[in-house]
Parts: structure tokens; sequence; C-alpha cells
């Protein structure tokens, strides 16, 4: 076990600067991560948006050094993207409460919406949660939150809290039901944080070939999975992910392989089941993404240009039908 010294070594090796947003310096979470991070360089500034939004930052430089940005968030909740899974919900709602993420996968839609690859990590926990309960007064309807879609929270909860501070806002919140996607190698929540039925933890899995081409800095599949059967066993709801699929070379014989994997290591009724998706991105994502990684062999494959719910264009592989139907068959009786 690591101690609380070599744990703060790791993440300064990670983030060397920290740019502290004007407001954010006296928020608890602010404060907490800036002691596990002792020896960073602390640049405060006024507003977020002249760091994050300016011109001309080189995203692919920023991806090997990125700076920590902490801010206050003033937009809380928004409606669930039409391009995911709802499973099924009404009202499918996205926090974020960071913005970028410490895994460079190839295919990230974040470095097609985003100008910066700096992290952004919001302090001001308690102003989402009064969001949420605000949603409930005026809707009164039950929610389905996605709190993990600009980043991948797990990854960070050893530096942020950010989860934990969650968790115990849905303990007293049973109408708000709480997605947390992650590709993490270590399910950090032990036997003494009770499981919460409001909440899921969803691991996306990748075949291992996938990941060492084009999920860098990501934990490995087998790591992914003793993360996520750790959180089964420890009683949390756990979802398995298979999305994005990825058709690149040999990609029929790589996911048949993962899903033995999964259907080894999962029995039956062990999870909330499997969702599987084929790449695909908004049409402005993708064009940006391609002029960024212009030998990129995703990018490169067979797509078409759709349009999807709310008009909206985007790209699709020509048989992506086929695609999910061949992962869908190789895991068969799984979803
Ligand atoms: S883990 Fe998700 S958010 Fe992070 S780089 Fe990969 S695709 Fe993007």
């Amino acid at each position: 076990m690591k101690t609380n010294s070599e744990k703060s070594t790791a993440w300064a090796n990670i983030f060397s600067h920290v740019y502290i947003e004007a407001g954010a310096e006296n928020l608890p979470a602010a404060k907490r991560i800036l002691a596990r991070l002792p020896n960073a360089a602390r640049v405060p500034f006024g507003n977020r948006r002249d760091i994050f939004f300016r011109r001309g930052q080189d995203y692919l430089a920023q991806k090997n050094s990125p700076k920590l940005i902490l801010a206050v968030q003033d937009e809380f909740l928004r409606d669930g993207s039409g391009m995911c899974d709802d499973f099924g919900h009404e009202r499918f709602l996205i926090a974020s409460q960071m913005m970028n993420c410490l895994y460079d996968c190839e295919y990230c839609y974040l470095q097609g919406a985003h100008p910066s690859a700096n992290v952004v990590a919001f302090v001001n926990t308690p102003d989402y949660f009064a969001a949420v309960r605000e949603y409930f007064g005026n809707m009164g309807q039950d929610a389905y939150l996605c709190l993990s879609y600009d980043a991948d929270l797990l990854a960070l909860e050893g530096l942020t809290g950010f989860i934990r501070e969650w968790l115990e806002f849905c303990a007293g919140e049973p109408r708000l039901t709480l997605e947390i996607r992650t590709k993490c190698g270590v399910f950090p929540f032990g036997t003494e944080t009770a499981p919460l039925e409001n909440v899921i933890f969803a691991w996306t899995l990748s075949p291992e070939n996938v990941i060492r081409k084009f999920e860098r800095r990501a934990p490995g599949l087998e790591d992914r999975i003793s993360a996520a059967k750790k959180a089964s066993s420890n009683g949390w709801r756990v979802r398995l992910c298979i999305d994005p699929v990825i058709a690149a070379r040999g990609w029929e014989a790589d996911y048949a392989e993962l899903a033995r994997a999964v259907a080894a290591g999962f029995p039956h009724g062990t999870t909330e089941g499997l969702s599987v998706g084929a790449f695909r991105a908004r049409e402005d994502v993708f064009e940006k993404m391609k002029k960024m990684r212009p030998y990129s062999e995703i990018l490169a494959g067979d797509f078409v240009k759709t349009e999807g719910r709310g008009g909206q264009k985007e790209y699709r592989y020509r048989d992506e039908e086929e695609i999910e139907l061949v992962v869908k068959g190789a895991c068969e009786g799984y979803d």
C-alpha cells in the first residue's frame, strides 16, 4: 500500500502546475486537492475560460503534460447526448464535474470537443447537489445522471475525492440514479463504504489489442476486470460496456477473445448486463479528430455521414449494425 507521501509524489508527477480560478481557492474540495499536491506550482488566475479556451493550443502536446485547473462551475446539469445509451430512462442527464482525462484514447471525443487537454476540476460540489435538488423540485421526476461523461472520474478519485462526495449525496437522494463510467484498473472503495442501490459503476472494456494500440495510458483489460469484480463482490451494481467497438484490423477475433474474458470474469447475475455500441462521432468532432491525427487507423475506417437524433450530423461505421451484431453474438446471453 502506498504511503500518503508516495501518493502525493505520484500525482505531482502528473500535475506539475495547478491553476486556481478566483473564488475556488477556499472551497473544501480545492483545499483537499491542493493538500495532495504539496509541491505543484500554484498559479492564481481570473476566469478559466481565458485559459481553457485560449486559441492556438496544442492539444496533443498538452496531453503529455497536462496542467490541473481548479475552477468554479456555473452550469450543472444538461440533457444527455443522443449519441449515448440512455438505458430506457426518460430523464437522462449529464453533469461534468471534470473536463478531460488522464488517459489518451485515440478515438476520444474530448479531443474534438475541447480546445485544451488541460484537466479542469470543478470544486464547488455542493452547488451540483443544489442543482439536482432544484431539478427534482421543478420536474418531480426521477433522473438518471451520468457523472463521468467528460472525464474518467474514478481514475482521479484518489486526487479529487469527488465520487465519495457524490456517494454521500446519493445515499439521501433515492430519486437519483448515478452512473459512473470508467476504464479504471482500481476500485478505490473498500467494504467500509456501503454499496448504494442507486449508484452504478460502468466499466468500459476493450480487447487487449485495442487497449495497447489505441488506449494509451489506460489500464489493461485484466486490471479493469479485476476492479469491476471487486466492486461487484463488494455489493455495488456494475455494468459492462463494450462501447466503443473499434473495427480495426483483426477486430472480430479480438472481440471474440474479449467476450470469453467477460464470460470467465462475470458469471451471470453478477452485473447489470452489458451494452455494445460501435464507435461513432459527431461530424465536427470527427473532422477535428481527423485533422489532429491524420494517420489514425481508426479514423481511416469505412464511415458514412448520417443524421442522428435531433438532426445532428454524425459519422458512423457503414457496417455499424453488422459490427454490433457480431460483438453481441460473441457475448450472447450477456446483454
Ligand atoms: S477514457 Fe474515455 S474520456 Fe478518457 S481518454 Fe479514453 S475515451 Fe476519453
